[in-house]
């Protein structure tokens, strides 16, 4: 099925051609204008009440020229009123003066956070505020120390040589081209004198000096204005994006000894008196570091998942840069949050850099798609391909066509077009949106991505207003809105029918490991209840889908629940090799319709089977079962599967182990990650091909090929649970819940996404859990609300400053109800002919979500090394081309980082000590194969905190406090063994218990009266009726419910053996599996930029 309707030979759904001629209904979406009194929204069939309803406030619908800007709409949480909505701004003219400026961000980085490890030894180094002459001098003595320090010989780290320019998606290089890299002595770093000549620095004091012993006036701050200022680079007005100094260690700093861990040691004396300490606490800017160039090169514990050499012997010990000195995730959060967090996100204006997702705001629609859709890794887009190239910025957008939205926003408005469906131009099919200019007094519409004129149907037809835009504009969300639907003709179904509403099969495991473990009885007395919260649409009282029964070892059983029956009939297929459906009529069936039958089928399952001593099982003839059920019935739907165990039985898909953990760090680890058989592919395309997806629930004992098991769950939308030695106590109330949630989940079925662009740039790579069988068209034959897909743009032009670019995905799917619609997602980007303005539009964190993507498909086909190495080169290249092209002149000692990106370094080096990339002993193969696939449809916000954690202080706000407490950096030594704290990823969620922790805290959270009698890997917490305990027990449900997962609470101990678990997700210290810590990442960073620079 083609959203694309570029006319192919033999469109597999029939081709909606739209050609207006033949309109007879005067009214427009299906209502006879004669008779149907006119209303002002007639046009929309929407399921939204609200759009009738909501009279638009005071009808003060805004004369086209005189509409508010953007920025000065009202009310946050009101319903979006078209009347209200300020013209001007939605489409997409210049980005013109209201264009909201990314705020001023920066704060000092070092600050650590409300409650944080005091660090006496931080606060004490600073003398008196320097004067501004010291300044200079301090940052002429501040280079890095490449030139004293020999660098140490990075041929045992790996990191790939940093000439090899790989392009920013292209494949991979083999590794032959990722041999480590000569031993680069870092050049000389004399250069700083030049610095002296163009600092002036104009303020003192720092915005936020607060955890430095505040010199009087505050640490000196950088001059805002440095020097020639390169064109784009923008100082002048509010600092929208301060360039970041990070000045690397001094060579003359800190004696040796001073270690990677805990508390920094004293402060070193200071060689010269006028150095009085760094922080030069400006806009990005962040301090030395005391020692020269860290050993990068010290032998990292793993030191063979970083190149086949092990480094050389450690001539010193490391010298470091201050953790405080560097920019800081929770601080960059923290700013956004109350930059951004008060005001909601009107999208009226384009190339508007949405608030972090880690800020709470609302969002008005005011014709760019939500963020909540879509997310792109920049908002403003080189006008050409060889700035594109210079600055190795992936242009990529993170989209989430059914994404849920919070109370307060609308869903996307119906729109009912009637019989002739929706408007589309001509040539490129694209979707009647905002930004389609009409001509000729509305005569004619132009097309904005391909430019083609079209005419506009009779029935569409409305009158220009003086700036050209319809009179109607308002009235009709396809031209004021950036995200709405469009009610599908017949023409977008599959064999030109309407579809039938879709059905439900669960496909339950009974061999002997499903029985013993007590799966089987827990999921037919949960499915006795869940059954009645199927989806359901609008305000419909049931759910229009159908469900169905099969239990399976090696052979089938089918069930026969049909409403007439007295008991449900059994029937067994053995001849798993030609899998056929033995019944028709009964097999899918209305719950409340045979309620009786089914009931009686779930409390029997578990006593059918509960000798069982049958341990081998089959996987794909099960799914060829249900895809074959869903067939027979012409419906699309979706499969459950609870599974248990490696499918060895002989029949299709059959699997042997191959698990084999000496393939880590060669050249075949990528065979890991691949399915052991094509067999699983091919059946996916034939599920694709009915609307059948396939959703997984997996309950190993042991190695059950993840990689392969869920290559169909992949390709068709589905997706994948685990539970590694699932026991009843401990893991249902896991199991239970994101079963729950998954079967209630809204889902689109038998869909196709297709996103276009304006002329200019076209999208060229996909990511996410769908299947294609062409270049363009995403086929996913269901898509649920947490899914994305991850579109990558190259250009094919120049793009125009001026027109901007566009985004337009369709996505084509089929309701709950069955209802057949076409949402639709607009978003309109800037263009840039300087580089300054791309670094400045820049999201960090749809970058890393996209650089995740690229990193974990990578894996498939090249060594995990080569992927590293890819990734860390590609960093460099970005960095290295904003300190060329945009930063003002300093040292080249100095690492200079966008405002935009400064967390680039830290969240990549978690993306590459993740565990696909850099695996600790403890990680077994299924949970790299499990993680690789979850992190393909990760949302933005979900890959943050799954690379970045949330370390959270329970005892250090007051009791009486209800907001969340602010987190800290993901360090051990942010940690007090006088503290408890909750750290959470997204799929797993610890509390850790210092040592020394009051034995009142230890009461009222556990009920025992020492540290020592608290139970380590405890996995509930007591309920105690005290303030403490309530507060902690709320904030894991409130964490638990931001989550699209459940996750497990595991208490961990200080110093407890569990504590090993724990530290793997302390993602700022080196890892146990070699990977480096944030200041040595940052420095390595550094390296690589200055070589790609000399
Ligand atoms: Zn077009």
């Amino acid at each position: 099925m083609n959203v694309n309707q570029s006319a192919p030979p033999v469109p597999p759904f029939g081709q909606p051609q739209p050609i207006y001629p033949g309109y007879h209904q005067s009214g427009y979406g299906g209502q006879p204008g004669s008779t149907a009194p006119p209303t002002p929204y007639g046009a929309y069939n929407g399921p939204v009440p609200g759009y009738q309803q909501t009279p638009p406030q005071g009808m003060s619908r805004a004369p086209p020229s005189s509409g508010a800007p953007a920025s000065t709409t009202q009310a946050p949480c009101a319903q979006p009123t078209y009347g209200q909505f300020g013209q001007g701004d939605v489409q997409n003219g210049p980005s013109s003066t209201v264009q909201m400026q990314r705020l001023p961000g920066s704060q000092p980085f070092g600050s650590p956070l409300a409650p944080v490890v005091s660090q006496p030894a931080v606060l004490q180094p600073y003398g008196p505020p320097p004067t501004s002459a010291q300044v200079t001098t301090q940052l002429a003595g501040m280079q890095i120390s490449g030139a004293v320090a020999p660098a140490p010989p990075t041929s045992g780290l790996g990191y790939g040589p940093p000439t090899s320019l790989a392009s920013a998606s292209g494949s991979f290089p083999n590794s032959g081209l990722y041999g480590s890299y000569p031993q680069g002595q870092a050049p000389p770093i004399g250069q700083a004198q030049g610095y002296l000549g163009v600092q002036t620095p104009q303020r003192s004091a720092p915005s936020q000096a607060s955890s430095f012993t505040p010199p009087a006036s505050g640490g000196p701050r950088m001059p805002s204005v440095t020097g020639p200022l390169l064109p784009g680079q923008g100082f002048g007005g509010p600092p929208v994006s301060q360039p970041n100094h990070v000045s690397s260690p001094s060579p003359q700093a800190l004696p040796p000894g001073t270690q990677m861990t805990g508390p920094p040691g004293p402060p070193p004396p200071m060689h010269s008196p006028q150095q009085p300490g760094y922080q030069l606490q400006q806009n990005g800017s962040f301090g030395p570091a005391r020692g020269p160039q860290p050993n990068y090169g010290s032998p990292y514990p793993g030191a063979a998942t970083f190149g086949s050499q092990p480094g050389p012997p450690q001539p010193l010990p490391p010298k470091r840069l201050d953790p405080d000195a560097i920019p800081s995730p929770i601080q960059v959060i923290e700013d956004d949050r109350n930059n951004r967090g008060t005001e909601p996100f009107v999208t009226g204006v384009r190339g508007q850099v949405p608030p972090l997702v880690t800020t709470n705001f609302l969002v008005k629609d005011q014709g760019n798609a939500s963020p909540r859709y879509i997310r792109c890794t920049s908002y403003n887009i080189p006008c050409t391909s060889d700035m594109a190239k210079q600055a190795q910025v992936p242009l990529a957008a993170v989209i989430k066509p059914l994404a849920r939205l919070p109370p307060e926003e609308a869903s996307p408005y119906v729109v009912d077009h009637g019989e002739s469906g929706p408007l589309r131009c001509n040539r490129c099919k694209a979707y009647m949106c905002p930004f389609m200019q009409f001509i000729e007094g509305g005569r004619r519409f132009q097309c904005c991505f391909c430019s083609c004129i079209n005419d506009v149907p009779p029935q569409y037809f409305q009158h220009l207003d003086h700036t050209g835009k319809r009179v109607d504009a308002y009235d009709r969300p396809e031209l004021s809105l950036g995200s709405y639907e469009f009610l599908a003709t017949v023409d977008y179904c599959k064999n030109n029918k309407f579809p039938s509403p879709p059905a439900f099969i669960f496909m339950i495991d009974v061999s002997y490991n499903a029985i013993r473990t007590g799966l089987v009885r827990l999921l037919c007395e949960e499915l006795k209840s869940l059954l009645d919260f199927l989806p359901r649409e609008g305000g419909a009282e049931e759910s229009a889908i159908r469900v169905g029964f099969v239990t399976y070892n090696k052979v089938l059983h089918f069930y026969n629940v049909k409403s007439s029956l007295a008991q449900p009939q059994m029937m067994v297929v053995s001849d798993v090799a030609d899998m056929f459906v033995p019944l028709l009529d009964g097999f899918l069936v209305n719950v409340n319709e045979s309620r009786a039958v089914i009931t009686s089928l779930l409390d029997q399952i578990p006593e059918m089977f509960a000798d069982t001593r049958e341990t081998e099982t089959v996987f794909a003839p099960v799914i060829q079962a249900g895809m074959e059920a869903l067939k027979a019935a012409e419906c699309a739907g979706k499969l459950f599967l609870f599974h248990t165990s490696l499918p060895m039985a002989e029949a299709p898909g059959k699997l042997k182990n191959r698990d084999d953990r000496k393939l880590i760090n060669t050249d075949k680890e990528k065979t890991l990650f691949q399915p052991q058989t094509g067999a699983y592919q091919t059946l996916a395309k034939e599920c694709v091909a009915q609307g059948c997806c396939v959703d997984l629930f997996l309950f190993p004992n042991q190695y059950v090929d993840v990689a392969t098991l869920s290559v169909v769950p992949q390709l068709t939308g589905g997706s994948v649970y685990k539970y590694a030695c699932f026991q009843v106590e401990n893991d249902q109330e896991r199991f239970l819940s994101d079963l729950r949630r998954d079967v209630q989940k809204v889902v689109g079925f038998d869909a196709v996404m297709r996103v276009r662009t304006s002329t200019g740039i076209r999208a060229v790579d996909f990511f996410g859990a769908f299947y294609m069988s062409n270049t363009t068209d995403v086929e996913l034959a269901g898509l649920d609300g947490d899914k994305t897909v991850t579109v990558e743009f190259k250009h094919d032009d120049r793009l125009n400053e001026e027109s901007g670019a566009l985004l337009q995905c369709a996505l084509l799917y089929t309701s709950c109800a069955g209802q057949r619609r076409l949402r639709i997602h607009n978003l309109a980007l800037n263009c840039c002919t300087q580089l300054a303005d791309l670094y400045r539009n820049c999201e960090t964190d749809t970058l890393i979500n996209y650089m995740a993507k690229f990193a974990y498909r990578g894996v498939l086909s090249n060594p995990v090394k080569a992927v590293r190495d890819t990734l860390i080169t590609q960093c460099a290249q970005i960095l290295a081309c904003y300190r060329k092209n945009c930063a003002s002149p300093s040292s080249a000692g100095q690492l200079i980082l966008p405002e935009c990106m400064k967390l680039l370094p830290v969240y990549l080096n978690c993306v590459l000590k993740s565990d696909v990339l850099q695996p600790g002993a403890e990680v077994t193969t299924d949970d790299r194969a499990y993680v690789r696939q979850l992190v393909t449809s990760m949302d933005v916000a979900e890959t943050n905190v799954f690379f970045y954690p949330r370390l959270l202080p329970l005892t250090k706000s007051p009791i009486e406090s209800t907001t969340e407490p602010p987190a800290v950096r993901a360090s051990e030594e942010r940690l007090s063994n006088g503290d408890v704290y909750l750290l959470e990823n997204g799929l797993n969620l610890f509390l850790w218990v210092g040592a020394s922790v009051q034995q009142g805290v230890v009461q009222s959270l556990f009920s025992v009266s020492s540290f020592s009698q608290i139970t380590s890997g405890l996995s509930v917490l007591p309920v105690l009726d005290n303030p403490l305990s309530k507060k902690v027990r709320d904030l894991i449900d409130s964490l638990r419910a931001q989550r699209s997962r459940y996750m497990k609470l595991i208490v961990v101990k200080q110093e407890d053996k569990l504590e090993m678990l724990f530290k793997h997700f302390l993602v700022e210290d080196k890892s146990l599996s070699g990977g480096a810590s944030y200041v040595d990442f940052l420095c390595h960073m550094h390296k690589e930029i200055r070589q790609l620079l000399s």
